[in-house]
């Protein structure tokens, strides 16, 4: 069975005298059959480790191993890959059986074993009966169905997938996405895909590589990269919206910051101490107005806010909440140390410029340590439990 494995693989170009180092050391081991999605923001790094993987660049170190063959540095048709890319180049002069097959009639393969795997292929993207049309008679989806049909004849170990819905509109893209799923578990292969849209790598991978700067952030299945960030970089891009952050420092058993304080469990928190600068990382889904979480309100818990801008989404609303003094208005791209986002219930009782006070889920914050950008715990304290106490409140109830 395929895997794949890249050891200390590293890209630098020569910009015009500048190095540009596109990929910085990049460690992979991914299993046959796997969905890994590459994403990250535009220039980190996606498609020149793509490249590296399928033959189209050489790395200027490092090995690619597929199975057991060292594959650095073969040409790309004798990698056992096939590549889909966004911008679906089929032959507009050929139909569709001839885009599908146009690859292993160059190859001389027997007719009769193009013929049965064209039909297997439009098989499995459903184009079975447009096997004579022409390009220009069909839509954005099933061209690129074709395009991933034309992948699939080549019968690849590895699939390399480059934003292939890229250029779709957002109906579409929900819908090629179930069938990319559906695709993945019929074909029992591996796929790499690169994405930038975090929500694609969310909803389609086994395990989300993460990448910032042409290095590896996190690789770990999505929900682990949502709820356990290795670091700042992986808790502001994993989730829409964004994780908060506020800056705060360590004083006994609190982290203080501008306008609030949250006291924390030390067993939580190993290794932190007096002075250290901190990051705190709460998700809007984990600030509550205080009113909905009255049994645990204790006053010193309690954050005086002010709603600015209230967002109604249908299955939630986003509160962009003011704190202290805080005058100017936030956007949705990253809270300052004076602005919290809040997601709450959309039959929330709640109007902008409403003076109120919230209440953060301890169990649910990040800390990070501001100067290295690192995780130092996913919880301050135990969870709540179903009544909406902590187990150690629970026991002292008793
Ligand atoms: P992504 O796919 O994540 O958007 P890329 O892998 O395309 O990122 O690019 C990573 C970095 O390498 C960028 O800074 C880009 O400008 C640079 N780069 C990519 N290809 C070349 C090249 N052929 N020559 C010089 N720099 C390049």
């Amino acid at each position: 069975m395929a895997k794949l494995k890249l050891d200390n693989v590293t890209k630098r170009y020569d910009d015009q005298g500048d190095v540009v180092t596109a990929v910085d050391d990049m460690n992979l081991d991914i299993d046959h059959g796997e969905f890994i999605c590459f994403v990250g923001p535009s220039g980190c790094g996606k498609s020149t480790t793509m490249e590296t993987i399928a033959g189209l660049t050489i790395p200027t170190e490092g090995t690619i191993h597929i199975g057991d063959r060292d594959v650095t540095n073969l040409p790309p048709k004798d990698r056992g890959i096939a590549m889909v890319f966004q911008n679906i180049a089929l032959f507009p002069h050929m139909d569709v059986y001839d885009n599908i097959s146009f690859g292993l009639r160059l190859r001389d393969y027997p007719t009769d074993e193009i013929d049965r795997r064209v039909e297997h292929a439009a098989d499995i993207v459903q184009l079975e009966g447009m096997l004579g049309r022409m390009p220009e008679e069909m839509s954005g989806g099933q061209r690129q169905r074709v395009a991933i049909a034309r992948a699939i004849v080549r019968e690849p170990d590895v699939f390399l997938m480059d934003e292939p819905l890229a250029n779709l509109d957002a109906k579409l893209k929900v819908h090629m996405r179930t069938e990319l799923q559906r695709l993945h578990k019929e074909l029992d292969t591996t796929i790499i895909y690169v994405t930038h849209d975090q929500e694609e790598a969310m909803t389609l991978s086994d395990r989300i590589a993460v990448l910032n700067s042409g290095s590896l952030q996190q690789i770990a299945p999505p929900l682990t990269c949502y709820n356990e960030p290795d670091n700042l970089f992986v808790a502001g891009f994993i989730g829409s919206p964004s994780m908060n952050f506020v800056e705060g420092t360590v004083e006994g058993d609190s982290i203080v910051t501008k306008n609030f304080s949250l006291d924390y469990d030390p067993s939580t928190a190993d290794g932190i101490a007096a002075g250290d600068e901190v990051t705190i990382g709460i998700r809007p889904e984990d600030i509550y107005p205080s009113a909905l979480r009255d049994e645990v309100s204790d006053p010193s818990e309690l954050i005086d806010a002010r709603t600015d801008i209230l967002e109604p989404m249908g299955d939630e609303i986003f509160a962009y909440m003011l704190l202290g003094e805080g005058e100017t208005s936030m956007s949705q791209e990253q809270a300052t140390n004076d602005q919290l986002l809040m997601s709450i219930d959309p039959d929330s009782d709640i109007d902008e410029d409403e003076q109120l006070q919230v209440v953060i889920d301890r169990s649910k914050v990040h800390l990070f340590d501001t100067a290295t950008g690192e995780a130092i715990t996913h919880s301050l304290e135990a969870a709540w439990n179903s009544e909406g106490v902590t187990e150690s409140e629970a026991e002292s109830d008793d």
